[in-house]
């Protein structure tokens, strides 16, 4: 099986009344363009929008292994952070907040969203090292200036129904929203210099002379620019093998819940909880009245039928009430890609070969602003500061040394998290 794309065992659930089945043609022949994209993620459409805004008389190609939104575009637990929750420094932090927002309102433009956002989004510790970090958190807000609302526990039960947390910090500004709805609605929106091809995977890429040339599975594109979109499934391109790798997270929505759960719990409304610790569980509830639960991580290998069980743990734990579900509606794997030290692997590595891969997973708004920036570096004009804000990615060993150290650090941190999982 090709590790050049993504081959995942199970569908994404996340519900799309407006999609109509539709599906764009694949790449057929042999074309050229003047700028080939591969990958419609949220990283990739940034990229083909700048690029068409900026150069309106390039004939610019997007190559989408599947459908817009059935791989991680659309896998994920839908949170668009604008929030700078770490950074060298507060003044760092400020200035990306500042991007992140930008990025944000551009991101829910193209997708033709309103832009007021009302849901509460916050971050909650239920261990008292968690709290510990909260108090931390709060004072990093403080110190860049971003805003921040101390919740203590009976806020926190009253917001989720479950008195599972101790405290946790409101972060307003943030969204939550469906990802495969929104990423599905960019890619309708595309300028009309941008050809979307879905069920494109590409497969190789080779350069000649001053071209880049893309072989699919039937057929090829060559363009003198080269944009790789495609986040974790770069080293099965040939790059990027020495600073990132592909990180299995899961999610997974119970059934609508009934009046009657809804009341037990006291569940209502929309929010969004995001963990203490990197390694804890994600929470949030939906438009239609479901709950999705978000946790565990695998490295390189997409988990099997136990990934269910631990999130119906980690559901139960905080909702006792449900435990007569023995069963998720829907659960699912999708991948990430994550470098050492959390900087993206962003920019040019090759005349005309540009990369922008690795948002360690908080890809919706950072990866919509590096794909907007990339564009930008591409086309010669004024960028932010990429690698002073984020640094470059540091090299990993080779396996097998890669993994020990992945299953090392994994294995300290999850008795870090303890009760946040
Ligand atoms: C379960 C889960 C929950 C998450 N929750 C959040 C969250 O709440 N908020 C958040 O910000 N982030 C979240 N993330 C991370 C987020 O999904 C990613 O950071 C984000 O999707 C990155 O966007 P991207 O466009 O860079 O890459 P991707 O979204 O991975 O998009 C890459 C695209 O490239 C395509 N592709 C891959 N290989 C090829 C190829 N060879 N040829 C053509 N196309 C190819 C893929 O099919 C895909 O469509 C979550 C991830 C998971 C798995």
């Amino acid at each position: 099986m090709s590790t050049a794309y993504p081959h995942y065992q199970r569908p994404c659930c996340w519900p799309d009344p407006a999609f109509d089945g539709a599906v764009k043609p694949a790449l057929t022949g042999h074309q050229h363009f003047d700028a080939i994209i591969i990958g419609a993620g949220y990283t990739g459409l940034a990229i083909a929008r700048r690029l068409a805004e900026r150069q309106p008389n390039y004939r610019i190609a997007v190559l989408e292994a599947e459908q817009v939104g059935s791989g991680s575009p659309g896998r994920n637990s839908g949170f668009a952070l604008e929030t700078a929750l770490s950074a060298p420094s507060a003044a760092q932090a400020q200035q990306l907040h500042t991007l992140y927002q930008r990025a944000h309102t551009q991101l829910i433009t193209a997708a033709g969203l309103s832009d007021t956002s009302t849901q509460p989004v916050f971050k909650a510790a239920a261990t008292s090292r968690g709290e510990r970090y909260i108090k931390q958190l709060e004072r990093f807000m403080v110190a860049s200036g971003q805003p921040a609302e101390w919740l203590d526990a009976a806020a926190l039960a009253q917001i989720t129904g479950s008195t599972y947390y101790r405290s946790g910090l409101l972060l307003p500004g943030n969204r939550l929203l469906n990802p495969v709805r929104t990423i599905r609605a960019v890619a309708q929106t595309l300028p009309a210099n941008v050809t979307l091809y879905e069920n494109s995977a590409a497969l190789e890429l080779e350069q000649h002379a001053s071209r880049w040339v893309v072989r699919t599975a039937s057929a090829m594109a060559e363009a003198p620019r080269l944009f790789l979109a495609n986040n974790a499934f770069i080293k099965g391109l040939g790059y990027g093998a020495s600073r990132s790798v592909t990180i299995y997270t899961y999610a997974g929505l119970t059934p609508i819940l009934s009046d009657a759960e809804r009341a037990q719990i006291n569940q209502r409304g929309e929010w969004g909880l995001l963990p203490a610790h990197r390694l804890g569980t994600t929470f949030r509830s939906t438009q239609d009245g479901r709950l999705l639960v978000r946790g565990m991580y695998g490295y390189e290998q997409e988990g099997g039928d136990e990934v269910e069980q631990i999130l119906l743990r980690s559901l139960h734990s905080r909702y006792p009430e449900l435990e007569g579900a023995q069963q998720l509606a829907h659960w699912w794997g999708g991948t990430t890609s994550l470098t050492a030290n959390g900087a993206p692997l962003w920019g040019e590595l090759r005349p005309g070969l540009f990369a922008s891969v690795g948002c360690n997973g908080v890809g919706l708004v950072k990866g919509w602003m590096l794909g907007g920036a990339l564009a930008d570096l591409a086309t010669g004009a004024a960028t932010i500061p990429v690698h002073e804000l984020f640094g470059r990615p540091s090299w990993m060993p080779p396996e097998p040394f890669r993994q020990l150290g992945f299953l090392a650090v994994s294995t300290l941190e999850k008795q870090l998290a303890g009760g946040e999982i």
